[in-house]
This record gives structure tokens, sequence and C-alpha cells, in this order.
């Protein structure tokens, strides 16, 4: 989960990197009170969850704060390649001498974690990596030992921070490090981290991607969620403990077990090449244990994605039989039509596996109008986009 700059900033905060004093309002009105409270001086800056809102035009100095109302109520409701500014984050203003850019992430090529580091803040960091690679220091970081003082000052050295710098750079770090850790993140960025006009070093703008993997131990996390911003059928999904994703198509998909839902993601997508270029609507694992009752809320969910045409139920059965699944089907199928929610796009079901042969007899017995069976897992996503684009 990406953070807004001003969750960033406040874990920043948290765990004693240096930020200057701020805070987030909604409406131009707002930006008064704060902007006094502020000292009359502040920067007004857009927060969306994308890069380059200075450019943008989504970053401006208040002089005051009646010119902070104007300045918020120019910059909410902008659009910013394609997200729009909902809220605005009032903070003191700085006396940039000097602007540096430091990130911790996960490096999963190499299998351990990176710190990147440079002089050449303030810009887009891909443009220094691009045209500058040189001024752009990578250090490796290992998981156990962490950034250690004398790790923190190869990085600095790596980087060829000044040296009346050096060791608030170093201190930065190593805190920087502490939120990456213990707040389980997968990138810590700041760009700029920022020398003042009185030497000191402030970290002016903070980008966190934190684990969600790592959700169970991290109880807080789950208020940083922008639920306003969800798509709303994978937070449905996700409120049923579904592993659902949304994808721009007409083909929905559930199968059992993520590896055969991703191959029936690029199975779909290549049949329906031949159908138009119909497209896989979603991802949904629905797991090893289907029960009629997880199956009717993986088909709840995808039917009621207006986007979708038609349904490819993909099953291997497994310890999971497919005379279960099969009757897991016809039993979500009831239950959806008792709750007036009943089907009215045809499904494509594919039962291979353990009792496949009474699985399929028990759909074909239950001779549902819109269900029809395909043996096949290529003949069925052919089937399925078929459908698709016919509608
Ligand atoms: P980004 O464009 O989305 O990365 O937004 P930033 O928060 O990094 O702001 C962009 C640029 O605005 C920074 O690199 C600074 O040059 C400038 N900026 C941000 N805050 C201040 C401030 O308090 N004072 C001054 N003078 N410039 C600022
Ligand atoms: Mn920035």
């Amino acid at each position: 989960m990406d953070l807004f700059e001003y969750q960033a900033r406040d874990l920043f905060a948290k765990h004693g990197v240096p930020v200057l004093d701020g805070e987030v309002i909604e409406t131009p009105e707002a930006a008064a009170a704060v902007a006094e409270r502020l000292g009359g001086r502040a920067v007004v800056k857009a927060q969306v969850k994308v890069g380059g809102r200075g450019k943008a035009g989504g970053v401006k100095l208040a002089a005051d704060p009646a010119d902070a109302v104007e300045k918020a109520r120019a910059i909410l409701g902008m659009d910013i390649k394609g997200h729009t500014v909902h809220k605005v984050m009032l903070a003191q203003t700085a006396d940039i001498k000097e602007e540096y850019y430091v990130s911790f992430l996960l490096d999963r090529a190499n299998r351990t974690f990176l710190a990147m580091a440079s002089t050449q803040g303030g810009v887009e960091i891909e443009v220094v990596a691009e045209e500058n690679p040189e001024a752009l220091a990578k250090i490796a970081v290992d998981a156990v030992e962490g950034v250690t003082p004398a790790k923190a000052a190869e990085i600095v050295a790596a980087a060829k921070f000044p040296a009346e710098i050096a060791d608030q750079v170093a201190e930065v770090l190593q805190k920087l490090w502490v939120v990456f850790i213990e707040e389980d993140a997968l990138l810590v960025e700041v760009n700029p981290l920022v020398k003042t006009g009185d030497g000191k070093i402030i970290a002016l703008d903070g980008k966190v991607s934190l684990d969600a993997n790592a959700d169970f131990r991290q109880p807080e996390h789950e208020a940083l969620e922008d639920k306003a911003a969800a798509n709303p059928l994978e937070a449905k999904a996700k409120e049923k403990g579904l592993n659902y994703v949304k994808l721009e198509g007409e083909v929905g998909i559930i199968g059992n077990g993520a590896g055969l839902v991703m191959s029936t993601l690029d199975v779909v997508a290549y049949a329906g090449e031949n159908h138009g270029g119909v497209k896989p609507a979603n991802f949904l694992d629905i797991g090893g244990g289907a029960s009629a009752e997880v199956m009717a809320n993986g088909l709840e969910i995808i039917l009621g994605d207006p986007d979708v045409k038609s349904v490819f139920v993909n099953v291997f059965g497994g310890i999971t039989a497919c005379d279960a699944v099969a009757n897991g089907i016809v039993q979500a199928l009831e239950l959806l039509s008792s709750k007036g929610e009943a089907v009215t796009k045809p499904l494509v079901v594919r039962l291979d596996g353990n009792n496949a042969e009474l699985g399929r007899k028990i759909l074909t017995d239950a001779n549902h109008p819109l269900v029809q069976q395909v043996d096949t897992m290529d003949g069925a996503a052919d089937k399925a986009a078929e459908l698709a684009a016919a509608k």
C-alpha cells in the first residue's frame, strides 16, 4: 500500500526523522487557521499518490493565511496525472540550500535490501539514474545487520555527501531504516532531503510503500488505507476475505489456486485475441476448500462487475474434489437467486482433476440454462471469450 506524503511524514516523525510541522486539510477555508498556526507563510502541497506534483503545479508557496486559502483553492480539485486532489497539506516553509535524495527499498532481483542516495535530489531520480548514473550510489543492506553507523557512513561516502553534513545524513539514514523495518515497508524514499540555510537536514517530501503481507502485525496500518479511493469491488472482496484484483476486461475469472488463476488469465487473454480482443476482467482465487458460500461470494463479486460479460470458472480438483466444487457451484447459483441476484451472464465451467467425471455429471444434472461445461482449459477459455465478445 502506497501512502500519501502526509502519512509518510507522520511515520517519519514517529521514528525521529526530522520533518517540518504541517497539517492536512480538505477545504480551502481551513487553510487560513493552519497557515496562521504555522507562522503565516506556508507551502501548500497536493496530496496525491503520484510523483512530480511540483512540476504539475501541485506545490505552491503561500505568503500569508489569505494567500494560503487561494493556493489551497487552486490546488484542491486539480488533476495530477489522473489523480484528483482531495486533500492538501500545509507545511512550514523551508529555506532550501541543497536538495538530496535517499531511499531504502526491497531489491528483489538481488534478494537483499538496497540503499540509494544522491546529492542530486529534488528532480526525478529516474532521470538522474539515466543521465548521470554515477551520481546515484547504490549500496546493498543486509536484512539482519541493517543500517549500522558504519553502513550509514558507507552510504554517505558512496554518495559523496559534503563533510559538514555527513554525520547528520548518516543519522537520518539510520532513522529512516528504523521506519523501513519497524513499519514493514517495501520502500522509504525522501526526495528532496534538504539542507537548510542554517545547515539542518530535513526530510521535505516522503514516499512510503507498506508491505500488505505484514498487515497482521501492523494493526495501526489499517487506518492509513484510502477507503474512498479503493475500488468498490476490491473493497467488497476484501471484506469477504477473497483474493480478488479488478482488471480491465470482459471475462470474469474464478479459479482455485493462485497459479491456476494466473495461467487462466494468460489463456483467456490469448483466446480473446481471436474474439475482438476481449480480456480477463479480474483475478479471483477462491483457494483450495471452495465451499458453496465462497463460490457464491466469488460469483456475486464478479457478476456485480458491470464490465463482465461472461464468467470462466476454472477448477482443478485436488484435496477438494470436483464433485464438491460442482455442488458448491449449484448451491451458489441457488443461493444467489434466493437473494434476488440470479445469474444473468453465461458461465463456462471447466472441471478437471480429482472426481472430474462426477463433478461434470452434477452440473449436467443441475441443467442450469446459463451454465455450460467445456472439458479443457483452452477450450473453455475460448468459449468464455466468444460469449463475452458476443454480448
Ligand atoms: P514532488 O514534486 O511531488 O516530488 O513534490 P515535493 O514535495 O518534492 O516538492 C517539489 C519541490 O518543491 C521540491 O523539490 C522543492 O524544490 C520545492 N519545495 C517543497 N517544499 C518547499 C519549501 O518549503 N520551500 C521551498 N522553497 N521549496 C519547497
Ligand atoms: Mn519530491
